[in-house]
Order: structure tokens, then sequence, then C-alpha cells
């Protein structure tokens, strides 16, 4: 199982934060403040790291910042203010993804799924699956084209994107804004209405046209394709 690192002053937040991971089923490792997270973060064991930008020692960008000089580790920071500067800041050092204190543990387990999902695909000799299915649901990623039992979908760029998003993310819970962020570009300051809009219109054209439940929500999360059982 993964290893975590928690790089966050407030004992009580990485308390809590620990607890749910390991409840999860990942390894946590916690560090106090940002040098001997810098440190920590750098060791070849640690899988994801989960960085509080206001730290005494090294600030959280600071860390990001000198990490990225040596590794590619997945990096979530964290923040208790909405602050658009440190998201830019956080964003522009390499940072894979942002979450503002206090948030859904939820939400936090599904970033983490996805930033550990993203990076192992990323890794050299994962390779890319050229045809993504989902029972009768077949996308062709070499040929662009979607097929559902036979039958070849029209769908727009954007709905084919999204699809393929949801698709190589199969199982996992997707928030809004990473669909907006990994399938429109958008940052962060975007509307999120657009991504139910196209969930919309990609339901309209596979789970109403062909009577099925390819596509769920989840409550207060966002999206996903899950496998039956
Ligand atoms: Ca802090």
């Amino acid at each position: 199982m993964a290893k975590i690192l928690i790089v966050e002053d407030e004992a009580k937040i990485a308390r809590f934060v620990e607890l749910e991971l390991k409840y999860e089923g990942y390894e946590v490792e916690i560090a106090h403040d940002g040098r001997k997270g810098l440190e920590m973060a750098l060791k070849k064991d640690v899988d994801l790291v989960l960085l509080d930008i206001m730290l005494p020692g090294l600030s959280g960008i600071e860390v990001c910042r000198r990490v990225r000089q040596e590794s590619q580790v997945p990096i979530i920071m964290l923040t208790a203010k909405d602050d658009v500067t440190d998201k830019v800041a956080g964003l522009d050092m390499g940072a894979d993804d942002y979450m503002t204190k206090p948030f859904a543990i939820e939400e936090l387990l599904a970033r983490i799924r996805v930033a550990l999902n993203r990076h192992a695909k990323m890794k050299p000799g994962a390779g890319r699956d050229n045809i993504l299915k989902h029972g009768e649901l077949e996308l062709n990623v070499a040929s662009h084209s979607v097929h559902y039992g036979g039958t070849e979908l029209t769908l727009t760029k954007k709905e084919y994107e999204l699809l393929e998003y949801l698709l190589r993310n199969k199982n996992i819970a997707l928030t809004r804004e990473q669909l907006l962020n990994n399938v429109w570009d958008y940052n962060y300051f975007g509307d999120t209405n657009v991504v139910d809009v196209y969930i919309r219109y990609l339901r309209q054209k596979i789970d109403d046209r062909f009577g099925v439940h390819i596509i769920s929500t989840v409550r207060g999360v966002g999206y996903i394709i899950k496998d039956e059982g």
C-alpha cells in the first residue's frame, strides 16, 4: 500500500488525517515543520505528500519548489485560507492538487487516489491502454471512437475527453474540480457547472439511449464509472 507523508504543524489536523489514511490502509509518516518535511519527502519510499502551506521552518510553497527540483512525487497542498495567491503559487511550484481547510475527508481521499493513479500511469513502462472498456461500452483511444454494443456513438471532443478520463479512472470518485482541471485544463477558479452539463450530455447519449446506468453521481463529491459488484 502507498506511503503518504503528512507535512502539517497543527498536530490535531495531522493526527486526524493520519487516522483516516491508516483506516484506508495507507502507511503514514508525519513531519511537523518544513525542513523535516522536505527531508522526508525526498525519501524514495514516499508515494505522495500532503503539504500544508503555513509551516514553521520552510513554507509549504518552498518545500514544494525544492522537492520538485529532485522528485516528481505527487504533492497535494493544504491551506487554511482560501487564498488565490497561495493556490497559484502552489500550482506554479508543481503541486498536483490543492485543498482548502477545512475539507471533507472523503474529498481528500478521492484526490489522493486520483493523484496516485495519475502518477502510476505516468511512470515509464506503465503504457496507456488503447481500448478502454466498461461493459458494452468501448472507447478506442487510437481511433478516437466510442461504441456501445457495436453501435458507434457521435460524441463531441469534450464529451469524448470527459468519458476517456472517467474510464481511465474507473472506480474512483472524481470531483468536479478534478474533471475541470484534467479535461478542460481550467484552474480552480472556473465554474464547475460545465462538468454537470457535459455529464448530462454523456448520459443522454449513453445511459438514456441504451437504457443503462454507466455514470453514477457521488453525492457531495462528483462522478464515477464503477464496476458492478
Ligand atoms: Ca500550518
